[in-house]
């Protein structure tokens, strides 16, 4: 135990702080942090380190003491000045955190789900006596208001009544935010877990749903009232001390020498295309030019900024139209599992904040309004899985057209305005509106879609379900082979040849974890550029394309768009051999996928 804990910081801020501190007294108040390295401390004195892990609360508040009460060379008082710690040892995931971390100082790592509005706060509350005419403060700690009992005023003693006094009170700037675990840290159709946190003064107003981040603080419990009265469950919630912005520093997946070397390995081989297609559901039979596409789709485009400050995405957007029941529920559950930062969400049910991201009132303390995020925001930088995109909220309809372009969401309403981040792919299904697909209809008049929304997209798969006896045949037999397997790896008691057999039918050629590190590192790592051959097929073929296009009754029309979306699928398709050019035979990989989804739309 540390002495004179506030003597103690004055030492450590003189001997390791005093230039930070100065610098922020000149800044005073519009600045009011000083933000200390967690291992500064250590270094400086390991058991005092220790100590701040374990009872932060007094030494933080004796550290904010110590800002007020150092002599300062220049004539500022540092009243409201903050005491910020970042770099803890370790970081913590919500469904870490167990009662012994209450009342600990520790790091918790997520993404930001939800975010209220700012709002004053009282910190100290000014009353008066109606009585005598008393005048006191009372220091507000909890988040329930605290009245005063009896009057401080020796002669008086009574019990009110007390008026509050506004204009003599003390108010801080004060928000709540809501962090749930990293969707990539998520096993498949794991639930994220959810923590609140409280950020006062200059913390406050500084992040918004979508963002990633470490907020240090100390976790508290607060006891759970239900309808007969308080329970005893506890809930947690961190009081944030400090918050880091993780946007550059993220690492998505640890990869390591050996991986890069099999991954280098694995791109050279000349079937690497077929092999990288036969491991995206292999369960699932058929639809070869859609895998093909669902692989590009991973590997994604190169997202570029153009020099007036424009952006032009580089994700991918897929659409799967089809009749009911021919696995594209299945496809898209698949895509979201492997992909880093994947989110499945059906366009019908999903939370409050459904596709991109609403204001909602309460949800978050005290009918505040709050700005939650929907699943385009919280797939920032992956792949968001949209299942019954047609039947979605109409609010989310118009906010798409803005997300999947410009890659941002606004929500306005009510006051709170925010602008959010959504780089994520698109992958959506939908079903026809009249329950099966007509091929003689165009597909604009089938699905709840309406041509501007479609237009965004960069392939559009039509998949119909006509009978054909060799088809069914192959399908039943591939459906009953992975049903098998299933079964016999799950009940065992076979020979290893019995199971191998089978499980040759569903084994991908390469397995999943390996190729979510293939995709990791090319995307991380591999930034091609179109040859002049390759340019020059892509921009001959969407002049031709325009041109087919013209007579007006195209269920989709060819815009730019189309030429943007073939430059970004060849892009992706040099990357996946993690090639830095794009050659003739990318371009020609390209159109041969483009005519397949055109054939289907029925354009020829
Ligand atoms: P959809 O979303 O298109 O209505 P689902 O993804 O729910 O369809 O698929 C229905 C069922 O049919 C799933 O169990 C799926 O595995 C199976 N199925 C349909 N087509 C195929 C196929 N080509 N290969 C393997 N299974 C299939
Ligand atoms: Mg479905």
């Amino acid at each position: 135990m540390v002495e004179d804990p506030v003597a103690k910081w004055e030492e450590f801020i003189r001997s390791r702080y005093w230039d930070e501190l100065l610098e922020l007294a000149d800044s005073y108040p519009l600045r009011r942090s000083l933000s200390i390295k967690f291992p500064d401390i250590d270094r400086y004195d390991p058991e005092f380190a220790d100590e701040l892990l374990e009872k932060p609360g007094p030494l933080l508040e004796a550290a904010e003491t110590a800002l007020l009460e150092i002599d300062l060379p220049i004539d500022v008082v540092l009243e409201k000045a903050h005491f910020r710690i970042v770099g803890l040892p370790r970081r913590h995931k919500t469904s870490e955190l167990r009662s012994d971390h209450i009342g600990r100082l520790i790091a918790l790592e997520g993404l930001v789900r939800t975010v209220t509005e700012v709002r004053p706060k009282v910190v100290s509350a000014a009353f008066e006596c109606q009585r005598c005419g008393h005048l006191f403060y009372k220091e507000q700690t909890t988040s329930k208001f605290q009245e005063p009992y009896d009057c401080p005023n020796e002669a008086c003693d009574r019990r009110g009544p007390f008026k509050l006094l506004l204009d003599r009170s003390r108010f801080v700037d004060a928000q709540n935010v809501r962090v749930q675990e990293s969707p990539e840290e998520l096993r498949g159709g794991e639930q994220p877990q959810t923590l609140d946190v409280q950020l006062e003064d200059d913390l406050s107003g500084i992040i918004y749903p979508g963002d990633r981040v470490v907020i240090n603080g100390v976790l508290r419990s607060y006891q759970r009232t239900t309808q007969t009265g308080k329970s005893t469950y506890f809930d947690l919630f961190l009081e944030g001390n400090s918050v880091e912005m993780m946007e550059q520093e993220f690492e998505e997946i640890d990869i390591k020498p050996e991986d890069e070397r099999l991954i280098r390995e694995l791109s050279t081989d000349p079937h690497i295309y077929e092999n990288i297609r036969k491991s995206i559901a292999p369960s699932i039979y058929g639809y070869e030019e859609v895998k093909e596409a669902l692989a590009l789709q991973l590997f994604s485009g190169v997202s570029k900024g153009l020099p007036d400050g424009t952006r032009i995405r580089g994700d991918i957007h897929i659409l799967l139209v089809g009749d009911p029941g021919i696995a594209k529920s299945q496809l898209l559950r698949y895509i979201s599992k492997l992909s880093p930062r994947g989110i499945y969400t059906s366009g019908k049910s999903s939370t409050s904040a459904g596709l991109t991201a609403t204001a909602v009132k309460d949800e978050l303390g005290d009918g505040r309004w709050s700005i939650e995020a929907g699943a385009l925001v919280l797939a920032d930088k992956g792949i968001a899985c949209i299942d019954e995109m047609d039947k979605m909220r109409s609010e989310d309809r118009s906010a798409l057209h803005e997300a999947m372009e410009q890659q941002t969401i606004s929500v306005a309403k009510a006051g709170v305005m925010a602008t959010l981040k959504s780089r994520c792919a698109l992958l959506a299904a939908a079903n026809p509106k009249f329950g099966r697909f007509d091929k003689y209809e165009g597909i604009a008049q089938q699905i709840n879609l309406s041509p501007a929304l479609m237009s965004r997209f960069d392939l559009i798969f039509v998949l119909t379900d006509e009978p054909s006896d060799a088809r069914d045949s192959q399908i039943a037999r591939h459906i009953g082979q992975t049903t098998y397997a299933g079964e016999i790896s799950s009940r065992g008691g076979y020979s290893k040849e019995e199971l191998e057999a089978v499980m040759d039918v569903i084994r991908p050629a390469i397995e999943p974890e390996v190729l979510r590190k293939y995709i990791a590192y090319a995307r991380k790592n591999v930034f091609p550029v179109l040859s002049d051959g390759a340019r020059e097929r892509l921009e001959s073929y969407y002049v031709n394309l325009r041109k087919q296009g013209q007579d007006g009754n195209k269920p989709v029309p060819v815009t730019a768009r189309q030429l943007e979306a073939l430059f970004r699928l060849s892009e992706s398709s040099a990357r996946l051999r993690l090639s830095d050019e794009i050659t003739g035979g990318d371009a020609e990989r390209v159109i041969r996928i483009v005519e397949a989804c055109l054939r289907q739309v029925g354009v020829d």
